[in-house]
């Protein structure tokens, strides 16, 4: 793939605490960081915004296609509204397609770090990126948790930023996510062969750090 830094791909449902520590593991090891649930976020956001349907395959290859990477820093797209239309954009094959180019060249040819130094390479997550986007990842881990562990997670988490939330409504969410990322057949939420399976229902994010760090260090001498 014509990079010589390292690629680390991170997949898993939504809510595990993959950002948490690929955020971690980004600064340990001077990495940029990529999170690819963004841009299908973006993808459906912008959609909506424009008034049309996440499920109309032909709104959401549009928006794809004219992706503003400015869209990328937009708040809005943390909500939830933006994640359920990121769902189903994510469905639509085209949509993964347009998408598939910006992230491998992300993976081998990784911007510089916030201070402007070269990072060492990349560490991407998302849900199909070991499968899919860096299947020659130098190394690959699948971080997941019960689904009500991970509701309860996202619950603190949108009270902690000031927003409402019902924890009923949140679970609901995440397992309206789950059936469409799993059910899909445009590379469906699956973890790769070779990855690290990380179950975090009852470990610390601390703990998650540290189990995939090891990981990674048996994997690459970084
Ligand atoms: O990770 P996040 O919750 O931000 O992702 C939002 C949605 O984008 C997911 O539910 C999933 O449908 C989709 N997604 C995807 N492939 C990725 C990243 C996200 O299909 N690599």
């Amino acid at each position: 793939m014509g990079t010589l830094g390292i690629v680390i791909a991170i997949d898993g449902p939504a809510a595990a605490g993959k950002g948490t520590v690929a955020t971690r593991l980004a600064q340990e090891l001077s990495l940029a960081k990529l999170d690819t649930g963004l841009l299908y976020r973006a993808v459906g956001f912008a959609v909506l915004q424009a008034g049309g349907d996440p499920d109309d395959a032909g709104h959401a290859y549009e928006a794809a296609k004219n992706l503003d990477p400015e869209l990328l820093k937009n708040p809005a797209l943390r909500l939830d509204d933006a994640a359920q239309a990121a769902s189903k954009v994510a469905v639509i094959a085209e949509v993964r397609a347009q998408l598939l180019d910006f992230q491998r060249d992300f993976a081998n040819n990784p911007p510089p770090l916030d201070d402007g130094t070269p990072a060492q390479g990349a560490i991407l997550d998302g849900r199909d990126i070991g499968t899919t986007v860096c299947p020659d990842a130098s190394a690959k881990l699948f971080i997941t948790a019960s689904g009500e562990v991970r509701a309860e997670r996202r619950y603190k988490e949108l009270l902690e930023r000031g927003e409402k939330a019902i924890y009923a409504r949140v679970l609901e969410d995440i397992k309206e996510r789950d059936a469409r990322d799993q059910g899909r057949s445009a590379s469906p939420l699956a973890a790769p062969k070779d990855a690290l399976v990380l179950d975090t229902s009852e470990m610390s994010a601390d703990e998650v750090y540290a189990e995939a760090l090891k990981f990674i260090r048996s994997r690459v001498s970084a």
